[in-house]
């Protein structure tokens, strides 16, 4: 089994990613399970560019090999935003609940076929030796006026993902995983990471 560290303290995505990574013989641990280091922060203009920084630093600070991820809700009629700046759309880090209503509130006169946006999810992996990669998972949809659902946390109760008649805030947990941008993007990298793992990397480095 390789060890590989996963740059985040949320238990809930270690889990996701562990249950994601275990077929291919990769030990997932979470930042609660090494050494303490403070985290930088996120300043790329992407979610590529965060998820690769946090890879990188993860590796920096514990010499494992590691993977991040970086999300957010893209809208259309909002050219992409609130985009990296999810969390802290409102200003506050987290505050999901005026996040949401901010959004809400600028898109009140967004007509109904103009609604569309998506959950984006891009997932690095950085190893010791150098090598890394970053892929992106996507979960379209259309923003509705008004939340709805309890389940999931963020943006959730808004996002009507395309043929489904439920928010991702209706959706079971396994059923958001299977078409959600995380899912998505964690399936791609898993079996990249595996690969890169059993691969030599460049000379004088094993
Ligand atoms: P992070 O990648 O965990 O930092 O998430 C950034 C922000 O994007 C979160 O605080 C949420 O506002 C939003 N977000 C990311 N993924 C989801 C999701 O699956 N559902 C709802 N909101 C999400």
């Amino acid at each position: 089994m390789s060890r590989v560290v996963l740059a985040t303290r949320n238990a809930g995505k270690v889990e996701e990613l562990r249950r994601i990574l275990a077929p291919y013989g990769v030990e997932l641990v979470g930042l609660d399970e090494v050494a303490p280091y403070e985290p930088g922060p996120e300043t790329a203009p992407d979610f590529a560019g965060n998820a690769l920084a946090k890879a990188r630093e993860a590796v920096a600070a514990t010499g494992l090999p590691a993977v991040a991820d970086d999300s957010g809700l893209a809208v259309d009629a909002l050219n992409g935003m609130p985009g990296v700046l999810s969390a802290r759309w409102a200003g506050r880090h987290g505050d999901d609940r005026a996040n949401l209503s901010l959004l809400l509130a600028q898109m009140a006169d967004v007509p109904d076929d103009r609604r569309g946006g998506g959950f984006v999810c891009a997932a690095a992996y950085a190893l010791p030796d150098g090598r890394e990669h970053v892929v992106t998972g996507e979960l379209r949809g259309t923003v509705v006026r008004a939340p709805r659902g309890t389940g999931g946390f963020g943006y959730d109760p808004v996002l009507l993902p395309e043929g489904s008649t439920r928010t991702t805030a209706e959706l079971a947990d396994a059923e958001k995983d299977a078409i959600s941008h995380r899912g998505r993007a964690f399936r791609a990298l898993a079996p990249l990471l595996a690969e890169a793992l059993s691969a030599a990397g460049p000379p004088g480095t094993s």
